[in-house]
């Protein structure tokens, strides 16, 4: 019986073991350097959204998505993805990928944004949303996955580093520490980390329970409910790229303004919290799925938005290394396109 090694207990490399001993393999080793959750999965802002740019990017997390339903809450509250437009360039372009998005069968329609809430819709020219996505706990999913997938057999080794263990076959979900993984096994994964950071709010009175996550298509700045509080986040206008996690004093003052222009209600609500993480980026901001030498299979490089797509990446992978093929086309995610030089085709990564 083969021993299968999965190397990182994050998001990932949780779901690719529950699948591995959901179809039956026999030994399943799920160990992480640290712990369950401990890198970009506990950092992350829990977004599930199937709202992309790209057919792939769109088919993994619609793939998804039943799973996080099934999951439902307290792991998932499906309370909506809402894009507002402030310009009629940005409005043009919710309505091309709305109907892109239509066609590969996401429902995403046409909003009255007015209608939510709470919510400033002054400068707001039109706004797109999908009900079928939310946001849950990527820690406590992570978790949960962990404890269905030992209960059935996986056998969990924290504080345990991948690095010389033996194996049949290796699976390198490692987020942005796989590269370095990968080389002492004498693969190159283009992947490089880049810091991101996130503030949640002291809880805000008078929050809508079913306050959607609101991203404003021009500027990129987002919020969700949290636990009756916010959480705040932007893409930055300075890439900080490399492994250091720093978060930036001034970009958390901007957001809380920006929050208080948006939302009114939560205008001087003080930070409770604010950290930073790594987002695991390939050059084009799709993963690295697949076989990338023999006895070494890469899950990684999810670019900010793996753990809405890790249901449907366990599953298929864990079908891969067992079957040798998955029902879900892998093809748009192998190491190999790289050699061609990819571009940046996936634009929606907030
Ligand atoms: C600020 C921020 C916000 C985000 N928001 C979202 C969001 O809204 N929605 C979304 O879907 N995604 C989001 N992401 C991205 C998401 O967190 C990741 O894509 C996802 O968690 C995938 O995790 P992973 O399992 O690939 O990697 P990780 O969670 O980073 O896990 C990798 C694990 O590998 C372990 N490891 C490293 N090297 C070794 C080794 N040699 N041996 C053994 N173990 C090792 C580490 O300890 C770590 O636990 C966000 C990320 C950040 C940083």
């Amino acid at each position: 019986m083969a021993r299968i090694v999965v190397a990182g207990a994050g998001a990932i490399g949780a779901s690719i073991a529950y699948h591995l001993v959901l179809a039956g393999a026999g030994e399943v080793v799920l160990c992480d350097r640290a712990q369950v959750g401990s890198g970009s999965t506990g950092k992350a802002m829990g977004g599930v959204r199937q709202q992309f740019s790209t057919a792939p990017e769109v088919r993994l997390a619609q793939a998804s998505i039943r799973f996080f339903e099934d999951l439902g809450s307290p792991f998932f509250e499906q309370v909506g993805y809402v894009f507002l437009a402030s310009s009629a360039e940005g409005l043009a372009e919710l309505e091309e990928r709305r109907a892109f998005q239509e066609g590969l069968g996401v429902p995403v329609t046409r909003v009255d944004p007015g209608a939510i809430e709470g919510l400033e819709v002054g400068d707001v020219v039109g706004a797109v949303a999908c009900w079928e996505d939310g946001v849950a706990d990527a820690a406590r999913v992570t978790r949960e996955l962990v404890r269905r997938a030992t209960e059935r057999g996986v056998e969990l080794a924290e504080g345990v580093n991948a690095v010389g263990l033996e194996f049949d076959v290796l699976v390198v979900a490692c987020g942005p520490w796989s590269a370095d993984l990968g080389r002492t096994l004498g693969v190159e994964l283009p992947i490089r980390p880049l810091c991101r950071q996130l503030v949640d709010t002291v809880p805000v009175g008078g929050l809508a329970l079913d306050l959607p996550m609101i991203v404003e298509a021009e500027t990129g700045f987002h919020f969700r409910p949290v636990d009756g509080a916010l959480r705040l986040a932007m893409a930055e206008p300075t890439l900080r790229w490399g492994f250091e996690e720093r978060v930036d004093d001034e970009l958390v003052s901007d957001w809380l303004r920006r929050l208080a222009r948006r939302y009114p209600l939560a205008a001087g609500a003080e930070v409770a919290r604010a950290w930073a993480g790594l987002y695991d980026m390939t050059p084009d901001a799709h993963p690295i799925i697949g076989w990338a030498r023999e006895g070494v299979y890469a899950a990684c490089g999810f670019s900010g938005h793996g753990f809405m797509q890790s249901p449907a990446v366990g599953r298929a992978a864990a079908q891969e290394i067992l079957d040798g093929a998955s029902e879900f086309d892998l093809t748009p995610y192998r190491l190999e396109r790289f050699v061609e030089g990819a571009v940046f085709p996936e634009k929606l990564v907030l």
